[in-house]
């Protein structure tokens, strides 16, 4: 089934969500019954949830719903917005949340704050679905239907930017890629964005093949191979190397890693040429390009930090204020244009490359997840 530009398939029927409800039900009924509850669901996705979950809760109880959404596309943000629809007092009440999905925790906390200040009596958080890897807080969920991996879910309430709310049963993202299990991902991003230093934990997570095609010259310059005296003095200037060298060098380490469970590939494609040139080059291996991720930083912070890692990594492009400035203008007039060259392809993501190494690792895999 297709929603947008993603295709999904079934991955919870109908009647397993209903019998997870029914349970719910039973469970709030032996610790509440005796109490007229107040059942509170967040719109929007708990809109079935809710009206399933009061079909099978038969005791006196009042209904209201209230707006706190968290999600906007496929991947969850931090912030967290202000409460919508609560005009009757609450105190002394005993209060069920009845959330669709709780993955971060942010919402939650959030609701938690803000019925403390009510002065509830109870105050009983109830979720259809529950993400244990992606939840980071501590507060207990008092009634939970089915837990989940840490994946893309839609149907039954839960939308992908709109779509599928009204959808019996739960879908996932179906695996499109041509190879099975294959992910080819592009770290695309200005240098001194983190590309390689958030390669060397995805690799490992993901067990990819990372090429750089920076540290591929560097190895070549080093070594004084034909290839590395090619380059050098392109890299010197902080230019690009021409697309023929770069192209030739980037299929032969593809080529050399064929059994490879996927790649990773930083600082290539940098050029439009490239780009067609690695699409077609992918193709004739049943391959793809799955995603490009970018990180996203302000030139100003960037050059600061290229110049501190110059102070140590030894590398002249990156000790002088000239030839860091020429890779950018080298990004933005030759790179940028990839990234309406992928957009066109439903293929872009871009994640905040400010916060910690682990901060965006996480940010990374979360997208990295979905595909
Ligand atoms: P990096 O380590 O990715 O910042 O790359 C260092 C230098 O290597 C760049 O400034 C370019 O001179 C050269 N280089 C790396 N990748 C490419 C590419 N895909 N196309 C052309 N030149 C590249």
């Amino acid at each position: 089934m297709q929603l947008h530009d993603k295709i999904f398939e079934v991955f919870i029927e109908a009647k397993e969500l209903d019998f997870a409800i029914q349970n719910m039900a039973n469970n709030i009924a032996a610790d509440f019954k005796d109490d007229v509850l107040v059942f509170i669901g967040v719109l929007n996705g708990s809109f079935m949830v809710l009206t399933d979950l009061m079909k099978h809760y038969q005791y006196p109880c009042e209904v209201s719903f209230v707006k706190l959404s968290s999600y906007e596309g496929i991947t969850s943000t931090n912030e967290v917005k202000q409460l919508i629809g609560l005009s009757e007092s609450l105190e002394g009440r005993s209060v069920i949340i009845v959330e669709d999905i709780v993955d971060t925790g942010n919402t939650v906390e959030e609701l938690k704050r803000i019925f403390k200040e009510q002065k509830v009596k109870h105050f009983k958080i109830a979720t259809l679905f529950f993400k244990p890897e992606a939840y980071k807080k501590d507060i207990k969920l008092d009634y939970v239907g089915i837990r989940i991996p840490n994946k893309f879910i839609v149907g039954y309430g839960l939308d992908y930017n709109g779509l599928g709310r009204n959808l019996k049963s739960v879908y996932q993202l179906a695996n499109t890629n041509t190879n099975n299990n294959m992910i080819n991902i592009v770290l695309f991003g200005k240098p001194g964005a983190g590309k390689g230093t958030q390669a060397e934990f995805l690799k490992q997570k993901y067990n990819l093949t990372h090429l750089s095609t920076g540290d591929i010259f560097r190895f070549n310059i080093k070594n004084d191979t034909h290839l590395g005296k090619l380059a050098k003095s392109y890299i010197e200037k902080g230019d690009l190397v021409p697309d023929e060298v770069t192209i030739k060098m980037l299929e032969d380490e593809v080529e050399k890693n064929l059994d490879s469970k996927g790649f990773l590939f930083d600082g290539f494609p940098r050029t439009i040429a490239q780009a067609d040139a690695l699409d077609a080059f992918l193709k004739t291996k049943d391959w793809n390009v799955t995603a490009t991720i970018a990180l996203e930083a302000d030139d100003e912070i960037l050059v600061q930090r290229l110049l501190e890692r110059g102070k140590t990594s030894g590398r002249a492009d990156d000790q002088d204020v000239d030839k860091i400035r020429n890779r950018y203008q080298e990004y933005n007039e030759k790179t940028a244009p990839l990234m309406d060259y992928y957009k066109e392809q439903n293929k872009f993501y871009a994640v905040n490359g400010i916060g910690s190494v682990q901060e965006i690792t996480e940010k990374l895999s979360t997208v990295i997840d979905i595909l």
